[in-house]
């Protein structure tokens, strides 16, 4: 009998063993993959799974720890892709702390506050884990100095590059993400704006992290942005199709253009993709009621802006659609500002795709933009008037050209 009850014991040990070597039961949860994306002020984790799960996430100190434990569930990732150490996090490791258990062990540098949520399967991805790692300090520290120009002199242009972190936008038949080139166009732009004197750019996004729509229309008002441009590439079906296109907000309701609707609906699904809690990012002045008078001057300009980049894009490619188009974009929320949003060329085409690939093509449409900014300030009478020579001139910074872009406030 005792020797039973010791075989049945090792058989135990066997099984126990094996299930910790990762083996999955069925209805088991499996972490599948990981991915990591750095923000200025946050490291987001993010968990692939293939069904719901129980968790929950906890503290440890001494070291600073954050661990996650998963009921039920086994670790199928790979985390040599991970690059670490990064600000937040030093190092992640997993194990099985009892036969039902995985736990995820992070070591993290500071002092950060853990913040976590599921995401249900959306646009080709499955159940997802959310992990947030924030720096209050930093986070602080961002707040306080988004955006905000140190002095305000000059003409503050914000910079929205589309997409980012969780979500890559749209993706063209080579793997180009959308995410990719908007960052570059919008770096390209924020450098020729910076380089210019009475001009300072703000980048909305600086890297590659996902940056809520909602923040994104706060980061705008708190730059005190003069002028917003919202960056983005297209995709459809059909590879053939290729061209630029401008939006503008829509004051109110559905838009009659089913493919100006058909689109907004897409850019705005960002925040399903890239991963937003409910009520994250609550900001009071988002749902703000402006005025109808105030807003309607701003969606004229806007009006103005959109046709001044449809102008400038024409030297730098090809044009879908020669006037702008109107619809209930999120992201072009700051009412108050001239905001348009760029859909830059379609990825979906590989001619195209291999374009917005090029860094020369993107300093061209970069420039492209930054003169159509120039010529929106020049006719809004924000800047004395130059020649077309000047506005495509766009680093020149001696003291004589600082007087071309003297500001009238
Ligand atoms: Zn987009």
């Amino acid at each position: 009998m005792k020797l039973i009850t010791t075989m049945f014991g090792l058989i135990a040990a066997l099984t126990l063993s094996l299930s910790s070597a990762s083996v999955a039961m069925a209805g088991d949860g499996v972490v599948r993959d990981v991915r990591m994306w750095t923000a200025p002020d946050h490291t987001r984790l993010v968990f692939d799974l293939n069904k719901q799960i129980d968790y929950k996430v906890f503290r440890l100190h001494n070291p600073e720890r954050i661990v996650i434990d998963m009921e039920h569930s086994v670790f199928k990732a790979n985390l040599n892709g991970l690059k670490l150490p990064d600000p937040v996090l030093q190092s992640i490791r997993h194990g099985k702390p009892s036969a039902n258990m995985l736990r995820i062990v992070m070591d993290v540098k500071d002092k950060v506050q853990p913040r976590s949520f599921l995401l249900k399967p959306m646009q080709g991805k499955p159940h997802r884990l959310v992990v947030d790692l924030s720096r209050p300090d930093e986070a602080r520290k961002a707040a306080m100095s988004a955006g905000e120009p140190k002095s305000k002199k000059g003409l503050v242009i914000a910079i929205d590059a589309g997409h980012g972190g969780e979500d890559p936008g749209a993706i063209g038949p080579r793997k180009l993400y959308e995410k990719t080139v908007t960052l570059a166009v919008a770096k390209e732009l924020a450098r020729i704006v910076d380089a210019t004197p009475g001009m300072k750019a703000v980048l909305i996004r600086s890297g590659d992290y996902f940056v809520p729509l909602k923040r994104r229309v706060y980061l705008v008002r708190k730059a005190k942005a003069d002028l917003m441009i919202s960056i983005h590439a297209d995709a459809v079906r059909q590879r053939t199709v290729e061209g630029a296109s401008v939006y503008t907000l829509s004051e109110r309701g559905a838009t009659q253009d089913r493919a100006a609707r058909a689109l907004a609906a897409k850019e705005n699904a960002a925040d399903e993709v890239g991963g937003v809690e409910f009520d994250q990012v609550d900001d009071p002045m988002v749902t703000q009621i402006l005025g109808d008078m105030f807003r309607r001057d701003s969606l004229n300009s806007s009006q103005i802006l959109a046709e001044s980049i449809i102008g400038k894009l024409k030297g730098a490619g090809p044009i879908k659609y020669d006037v702008p188009k109107r619809a209930r974009f999120y992201v072009l929320g700051a009412m108050e500002i001239p905001s348009v949003l760029v859909e830059l060329d379609y990825i979906s085409n590989p001619a195209r795709e291999k374009k917005l690939k090029s860094r020369a093509h993107q300093k061209k449409l970069a420039s492209a933009l930054f003169g159509a900014s120039v010529k929106f300030f020049e006719k809004m009478g924000r800047i004395k008037s130059t020649s077309d020579q000047a506005a495509v001139q766009p680093e020149a910074d001696s003291v004589a050209d600082q007087k071309l872009y003297a500001v009238n406030r």
